[in-house]
C-alpha cells in the first residue's frame, strides 16, 4: 500500500462528521433565516389596512399582501437593526428590489411615520455592532410567531408560516 492511501482515509471520517453538523437545524443561520421569515410576515400584517391592502413606504402606491416586502431602511447587513420595526416597513416589491433611489422617499416617510427622535435613535443604532445569542433569537422567534398568528386572525390575512 502507498502513503496516498493512507493520507485519505481520515478524510473520509471528516466529512461525516460535517454531514452530522449539517443537520443541527438550530444553527444560528438557521435561526436568523427563520426570524427573518415571521419577522417579514409580522412587518407586513403591521402596515396592513383592515381590507388587506399595504401602502408601500416609498412610492405610497397600495399594494395586494402578497405584492410587498419587508424593507429594512438599513440594510439587512446591520445586524443591530435587522430585526428592529422602526427600521423596517412594507415596501413594495419593485422598491425593495429594483429601484436604485428607493431611500429618498422612504427616508422622507419613514421620519413622517415614527418622528425624526426615533430616526435619528435609528441611526445611531444601526452603526453599532451586535452580536446575537441563540437564546435571543429563539425568544424573537417565539415573540413574532404569536404576534403573527394574532394579526393574521385580527386582520383576516391568510399566511403562511413555515
Ligand atoms: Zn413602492
Amino acid at each position: 500500500m502507498n502513503k496516498y492511501y493512507f493520507n485519505r482515509k481520515p478524510k473520509v471520517a471528516q466529512t461525516a462528521e460535517k454531514g452530522v453538523k449539517k443537520r443541527n437545524y438550530k444553527s444560528k443561520p438557521n435561526l436568523v433565516k427563520k426570524l427573518d421569515r415571521l419577522f417579514s410576515l409580522y412587518i407586513r400584517l403591521r402596515d396592513a389596512m383592515p381590507n388587506g391592502y399595504v401602502r408601500c413606504i416609498s412610492c405610497g402606491k397600495i399594494k395586494t399582501f402578497d405584492d410587498v416586502d419587508c424593507g429594512h431602511f438599513y440594510s439587512r447587513t446591520h445586524m443591530s437593526t435587522r430585526f428592529d420595526e422602526d427600521n423596517c416597513n412594507a415596501e413594495c416589491k419593485f422598491c425593495n428590489r429594483f429601484s436604485a433611489d428607493h431611500l429618498i422617499a422612504y427616508q422622507t416617510n419613514l421620519i413622517r411615520k415614527i418622528g425624526i427622535s426615533r430616526f435619528e435613535k435609528l441611526g445611531l443604532k444601526a452603526k453599532s455592532t451586535c452580536h446575537w445569542l441563540d437564546s435571543e433569537l429563539e425568544d424573537r422567534i417565539k415573540y413574532y410567531s404569536q404576534k403573527v398568528n394574532e394579526l393574521s386572525r385580527e386582520k383576516a390575512i391568510r399566511v403562511k408560516v413555515k
